[in-house]
């Protein structure tokens, strides 16, 4: 399974400020005159001695993940504002021509998790089928309000593209057979109006997706066995972790976890790379990198070094 971040910002689209562009300049030009930078083919070793913060954006787009499998099929995790750039990736294919046959699996319909359908070009070419995986039975209804007018001038439902919904039943949570190798299975997580986790299985490699959920221990308590059956040995993780410490208990309920916990949460699922993602709208990338640190830095102090930790950043890929 190839896997590709689109989107990693949570609650709302942030595109970078000119104050936060002006002071990354400033510190890397400081950071180049401190260290003699005099010579071109100096340039990309100096970039990738950077802060992790200098050396990239995060990002500002709402959440949208790809999961392509080994037979070069494609999955969509969420529709947030990231989608309308795998939409550009996809028009240079079968979709362009009205051929394409895209799968669409819906965490939830929070608005920066379906935002980004709108923009999603290959909507709108006629012949493309999209299939909609959602545990919402009123999904195509969520999907046809948010382009209702006086909110969006095209009606979801007239848009060219046949689309399909496929309903996954919550209660049984049935795995869903994608590919004669390729399972993937649900699971209900903490978080207003309700949210699912994806897990992909694959030629024994498993991938995770667990954003919008607010992990505590006493989650954890209540999920008991049938929980850890679900997160446990993933080789990936991407998992919701938005706050401090501090922020959870102060935005207790609001559906979210802090990095603490994500880091709790994969030590005690066996997790071997655990990522953290949707980004809080108002942290810089600066805070962001300082919460990197604080994330790594408690995981050292778990004493486990069998676990890698990545902060989520748009273009990143993972081969499993
Ligand atoms: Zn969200
Ligand atoms: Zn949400």
């Amino acid at each position: 399974m190839l896997i590709k971040l689109w989107g990693v910002r949570g609650s709302l689209t942030s595109p970078m400020t000119n104050d936060e562009y002006y002071g990354k300049l400033q510190r890397i030009l400081e950071r180049a005159i401190k260290e003699g930078l005099n010579s071109h083919s100096d340039v990309p070793e100096f970039i990738n001695s950077l802060p992790d913060d200098l050396k990239w954006v995060y990002g500002g787009n709402t959440t949208c993940v790809t999961v392509t499998s080994k037979s070069g099929v494609m999955y969509i995790i969420d529709c947030g504002t990231g989608i309308r750039l795998v939409g550009y990736d996809l028009m240079k294919g079968p979709s362009g021509k009205g051929k394409g046959v895209i799968n669409i699996l819906m965490t939830h319909n929070h608005w920066d998790h379906i935002q980004g359908i709108p923009f999603f070009t290959p909507l709108y070419v006629k012949g493309n089928i999209i299939n909609f995986y959602s545990p919402f039975k009123d999904e195509l209804k969520y999907l046809n309000e948010q382009m209702r007018a006086p909110y969006f001038p095209v009606f979801f439902e007239k848009t060219e593209s046949t689309k399909r919904f496929i309903k996954l039943d919550a209660k049984r949570r049935t795995p869903e057979q994608l590919e004669e190798d390729l399972v993937v299975d649900f699971y209900p997580l903490k978080h207003p109006g309700g949210s699912f986790a994806y897990r992909f299985k694959q030629a024994g490699k498993i991938f995770i997706f667990a954003s919008d959920a607010e992990f505590t221990g006493e989650v954890l308590e209540k999920g008991g066995q049938q929980e850890d059956d679900f997160f446990k040995n993933a080789d990936l993780l991407i998992i919701d972790a938005q706050y401090t410490l501090d922020e959870s208990f102060s935005k207790f309920d609001w559906g979210h976890t802090s990095y603490t916990m994500a880091v709790n949460c994969g030590l005690r699922w066996n997790v071997k790379h655990l990522v953290l993602t949707h980004h809080e709208p108002a942290n810089s990338d600066a805070k962001l990198y300082e919460n990197y640190l604080s994330a790594v830095e408690h995981w050292r102090n778990c004493e486990n070094d069998n676990m890698k930790i990545d902060m989520a950043t748009e273009g990143m890929t993972y081969s499993l």
